[in-house]
């Protein structure tokens, strides 16, 4: 791993469990990311990835366990009436602050142009002077080769374009960890390499990462760790050599039988 400093846990997942409807999505899930590390987690549509980051990223509550972001609880259970409780709102927001999330469809927002989709939760959540936000928007879509796109709506970009906008957008808060929720899915396959590529420039800055992706290859090369979710369980979980290349249990080969 790559540390540049001394390790943080970043993300600590506690036994987490989730239901929808009486259905179980999350079942006893732990997982714990350190400063500096890549994780990739794959599984089957329906295995509970989504749900798991949107737990992370307080847009889902959980129903049982522990979650606990740079060191700050956000939700605990109680051990005696095994009740969870969140942290006060104010905690909660500035939990929500360590994390920057990239979504499948990219959520920018499309009356805005694209420097001041950049721009405004600086200006709105960090309070940042105007000035201050637009230089450091544009510092990002240099970085994102989005330079010459600064005034331009996101219904006149590419897909890819649309996402290497909502990246920026994310980085500009400069969150600790940034998520990522199959950020390729919605991109026609030619386009899927240029998101790819600026995941990998993000990874090779240490910049600490979780990626929900179906991409195997991509996962192999850029991950620290892998972790296989089935049914709400994390099966299994390794470096990418261990869990892509060699399997240890019966249903990750089943899954990745599908991706040979
Ligand atoms: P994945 O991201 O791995 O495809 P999800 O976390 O999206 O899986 O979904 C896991 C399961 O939870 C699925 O069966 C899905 O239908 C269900 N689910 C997810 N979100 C909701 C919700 N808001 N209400 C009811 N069921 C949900
Ligand atoms: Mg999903």
């Amino acid at each position: 791993m790559r540390y540049k400093e001394k390790p943080m846990e970043v993300i600590s997942v506690r036994n987490v469990g989730k239901s929808f409807g009486g259905i179980p999505v999350l079942r006893d899930i732990s997982l714990s990311v350190s400063t500096g590390e890549v994780v990739s987690i794959i599984g089957s549509s329906g295995s509970g990835k989504s749900t798991l980051l949107r737990c992370i990223c307080q847009l889902e509550t959980i129903d049982s366990g522990a979650i606990s972001i740079c060191g700050e609880d956000m939700a605990s259970t109680d051990s005696g009436s095994g009740l969870v409780s969140y942290a006060d709102k104010a905690t909660l927001k500035h939990i929500r602050s360590h994390i920057g999330l990239v979504f499948q469809n990219f959520n920018l927002f499309p009356h805005f142009s694209v420097l001041r989709n950049i721009t405004e939760a600086q200006e709105v959540v960090l309070k940042l002077p105007h000035g201050q936000a637009v230089e450091t928007a544009r510092t990002l879509l240099a970085k994102m080769g989005l330079t010459e796109k600064e005034n331009a709506y996101p219904c006149e970009l590419s897909g890819g374009q649309q996402q290497r906008v909502s990246i920026a957008r994310a980085l500009a808060l400069k969150p600790e960890v940034l998520c990522f929720d199959e950020p390729t899915s919605a991109l026609d396959p030619e386009l899927t390499g240029e998101i790819l590529k600026v995941i990998k420039d993000l990874a090779a800055e240490d910049m600490t990462m979780v990626v929900v992706t179906h991409e195997m290859a991509f996962a192999k090369d850029i991950s620290d760790r892998v972790i296989f979710m089935d049914d709400g369980i994390i099966v299994e979980q390794g470096s990418p050599d261990s869990v892509i290349s060699h399997p240890t249990h019966e249903r990750t080969r089943q899954f990745l039988t599908r991706f040979m």
